[in-house]
């Protein structure tokens, strides 16, 4: 993101800091200066995505290097991601793509964890917004906004902004007042960076602002709520016994990765120089917010001294 931009999406955050979880935070930080000391940061790894291995469509130079060493030195890891606009094959395509060699059960993304709270009965008719509602992993009877039944649903899950709009909120919204229904949200980040500067409204940037009568309405899943990171520490506990007071959460957005991470008892680490704070010192953002992270690294250059 550019550095309005970080600055805007920083703000809004700030702006509904009360209906994110409460964590008590260290007092300073440990830099990061050496892959020694980066190593001996956690016995487990929790990756977030985008900004992290990813900015848009291309890989961050050596994320791959990363992922390799952390294979290398038998530190187990889970890419913990917010994203839910498409079912998790498509994100592990992806990846491979991008030249990453992640298995399926590598990934752990919240529209993953949504299907295991949300019960596909308690509604006889879902709205669904979505980038496309046939790509559902569940069958659902489901309608999307361009059915005319679509205000008329029981309940809604909101999965993907790629074909929402203002003039579409505000028309959902106001049936919303008329009759409260609840609302699944797989992903509640603001924004997220997507490379060139630009950076997308995500269905953060719809909901999480919203009156205190539609807020209750709602339910989240995804950074920094507690249902993802849950999943990813019973995971964790079962298939690496490794506790959660060991685990690193690595990410690059203060108000998902680190203090949802921090909330649910996490280690945390903030990456500066490629998502959230590209271009930007990141200091005057912890210092105004209060979220400071365990650790801080500047970037993936410190550790294999390119
Ligand atoms: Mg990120």
């Amino acid at each position: 993101m550019n550095s309005l931009q970080t600055h805007a999406a920083f703000a809004h955050y700030e702006k509904i800091r009360h209906r994110l979880p409460q964590a008590h935070f260290p007092t300073s930080s440990t830099r990061i200066d050496s892959l020694n000391t980066f190593l001996h940061s956690g016995d487990g790894f929790f990756l977030d995505a985008f900004g992290i291995l990813n900015v848009g469509a291309h890989a961050i130079p050596l994320a791959k290097e990363l992922i390799a060493t952390l294979r290398k030195h038998q530190k187990p890891f889970f890419i913990v991601s917010n994203s839910a606009s498409v079912p998790k094959e498509v994100l592990v395509n992806f990846f491979r793509e991008l030249g990453f060699d992640f298995t399926a059960l590598e990934i752990i993304t919240s529209r993953e964890v949504l299907w295991h709270h949300l019960l596909p009965n308690s509604a006889s008719q879902w709205g669904v917004i979505a980038q496309n509602t046939t790509l559902l992993e569940h069958p659902l009877p489901c309608v999307d906004h361009e059915d005319e039944r679509f205000l008329h649903s029981d309940a809604f899950l909101f999965l993907s902004t790629t074909t929402w709009d203002e003039a579409l909120h505000v028309k959902w919204k106001a049936s919303l007042h008329v009759k409260p229904k609840t609302i699944w949200i797989a992903n509640p980040d603001i924004t997220a960076p997507r490379g060139n500067h630009c950076f997308s409204k995500e269905p953060g940037f719809y909901t999480l602002n919203e009156e205190d009568h539609l807020f209750e309405q709602m339910r989240f899943i995804g950074k920094p709520f507690d249902a993802i990171f849950q999943y990813a520490i019973q995971r964790a506990h079962d298939e690496w016994q490794i506790s959660k007071e060991r685990i690193v959460m690595m990410g690059d957005t203060l108000h998902t990765d680190i203090l949802g991470a921090c909330a649910a008892g996490l280690q945390t680490l903030l990456v500066e120089e490629y998502g959230f704070f590209a271009g930007l010192d990141p200091t005057p953002f912890i210092e105004q917010s209060g979220i400071t992270p365990q650790f801080r690294l500047k970037n993936y250059q410190t550790l294999f001294n390119h």
